[in-house]
């Protein structure tokens, strides 16, 4: 028989009794002193740390990023030379639903990749689509409390949800990804990764170009139907998160052909789209896709909470080689990110195993609560005494000007930006006869619920009509309304 350890308290002390608490004999009051009954009941009070208010549902897995081409004429970024192996985390999750709702809803879904690179950490916060339902972080937090519960009676509403909807047109591209059946994977194995925003590369010479990242999944694309979705709902609310879990324990590790678009800076100013317009696409008849390389999944994590649910992915987690660009949601994003994690898991969440770079940290920064790393003597910068000294050489690169006035504005127009031309082309020139259909049936299956209105159903088939004529009128047909 294995000899089994001693159960102890958190401090370490044998505990007195597994099953019992300290009373005045048996059937007597309990006593304040007994110290290892109140830290269990305490403990077990703060067992949550809030949970997030968007992508709250997830799972994940560890895998590494394997770059097989040469795109050191773009980027001088470490993880992304030929031959580079870099340890990454991946956080897959719903967005609007809470924690325990089922992995089956029809949402995007999150794909939050961290790269542990010899320079730091590189996040790549997307999902699985590769535009946005809006362009300006100031509709974020109205965006999604229409996506929540009501504030009266705590339900879901999709009166709410096609009111915003329909008065911020900019959202119709995702909304026409969402109503397909892409918005119900059948896995997260069985979906594409996009990094979504347009980013910053610069090569180690200077010279800029603006990036776009396709994870497309070397499993295939593989979605529920709605009715497929609801019934899986029922049966299983945690298809994704076991379906991911059980494949890696089999040894089937999920990959995926990581691919760019590239655009050179100059190419930006003028080209036909704004390029940094979230609710867009960039044609790959304008800018093909490249391969650069391979990430496979292949290591479950150990232990959901510490790994997954205390995993802390930022937009802000750069390094040379790579910046920001100008998206306003990218903008919006870089502050709102570690603003979460500094709420949800404390102001050092950056020392948690999960979120801890692999390099060395020489921070100026220390102390706060849960502090088990600070840094030695001296505590300030510039010191005589032989602290880290920044090396701004390593960024060199990423400078760039911009000019223009303080203004509250929409994006200034480029030629051929409108909200419905992609979505248009999505309809068109993508979707098959069967996804057309479908995409009809979702749009009428989510616009008949009991609460919307006549006078809502009504904006919806215009709404669609402004994509498509078709699309439109199949919706008016779908929901017996006439649209005007
Ligand atoms: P392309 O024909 O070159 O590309 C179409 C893209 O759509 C492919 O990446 C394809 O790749 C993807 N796709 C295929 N079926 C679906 C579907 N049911 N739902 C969503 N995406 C699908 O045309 P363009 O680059 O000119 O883009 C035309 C439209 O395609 C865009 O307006 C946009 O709506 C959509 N699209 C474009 C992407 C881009 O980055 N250019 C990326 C994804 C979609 P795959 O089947 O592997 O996903």
């Amino acid at each position: 028989m294995t000899e089994r350890p001693v159960t102890t308290t958190d401090a370490g002390q044998p505990a007195p009794s597994d099953e019992h608490s300290q009373s005045v004999g048996p059937n007597g009051p309990l006593l304040l002193q007994d110290h290892y009954l109140i830290q269990k009941m305490a403990h077990f009070n703060r067992e949550r740390v809030p949970e997030r208010v968007v992508h709250a549902k997830g799972g994940g897995a560890y895998g590494v990023l394997e770059i097989t081409e040469d795109v050191s004429q773009y980027t001088k970024a470490k993880l992304f030379q030929p031959g580079a192996r870099t340890e990454s985390l991946v956080r897959f999750s719903t967005v609007a639903g809470e924690n325990g709702s089922a992995d089956t809803a029809r949402d995007p879904r999150g794909f939050a990749m961290k790269f542990y690179t010899e320079d730091g950490n590189y996040d790549i916060v997307g999902n699985n689509t590769p535009i946005f339902f809006i362009r300006d972080p100031q509709k974020f937090s109205d965006f999604i409390h229409s996506q929540k519960r009501r504030a009266d009676n705590h339900l879901h509403d999709h009166n709410m949800q096609w009111d915003f909807w329909t008065l911020s047109p900019e959202s119709a591209h995702q909304v026409s990804f969402l109503m397909t059946d892409r918005g119900t994977p059948a896995s997260w194995r069985h979906m594409h990764g996009f990094g979504s925003h347009t980013f910053l590369w610069y090569n180690a010479a200077g010279d800029k170009f603006w990036v776009k990242y396709h994870f497309k999944t070397d499993q295939g694309i593989r979605n529920l139907t709605a009715a497929e979705a609801k019934a899986a709902e029922a049966a299983d609310p945690d298809l994704h998160t076991r379906d991911l879990f059980e494949a890696i324990r089999r040894g089937e590790h999920p990959s995926w052909t990581v691919n760019v678009q590239i655009m050179p800076f100059e190419d930006a100013a003028d080209y036909r789209f704004n390029p940094f317009d979230l609710t867009k696409v960039w044609p790959h008849s304008d800018y093909p896709e490249i391969t650069i390389g391979r990430w496979t999944l292949n290591r479950n994590p150990e232990n959901y909470f510490a790994e997954i649910e205390q995993a802390s992915f930022e937009p802000s987690n750069f390094v040379p080689g790579i910046g920001p660009s100008p998206d306003k949601m990218l903008q919006g994003r870089l502050f709102s990110y570690p603003d979460a994690h500094r709420y949800r898991i404390g102001p050092n969440y950056l020392q948690l195993p999960v979120n801890r770079p692999k390099n060395e940290v020489h921070s100026y920064n220390f102390d706060g609560p849960m502090t088990f790393q600070n840094p030695a003597d001296p505590v300030y910068a510039p010191n005589s005494a032989g602290g880290p000294a920044a090396d701004p050489t390593l960024w060199s690169g990423e400078q760039y000007g911009v000019a223009g006035e303080i203004v509250r504005s929409a994006y200034q127009l480029h030629r051929e930006d409108d909200d419905f031309s992609q979505p248009r082309a999505l309809w068109e020139k993508v979707l098959s006869e069967v996804d057309r259909e479908h995409m009809v049936a979702n749009i009428t299956g989510h616009a008949s619920a009991p609460e919307v209105t006549e006078e809502m159903k009504r904006r919806v088939v215009q709404y669609w009509r402004n994509v498509h004529k078709d699309l439109g009128d199949g919706v008016a047909l779908g929901l017996g309304v006439d649209g005007g």
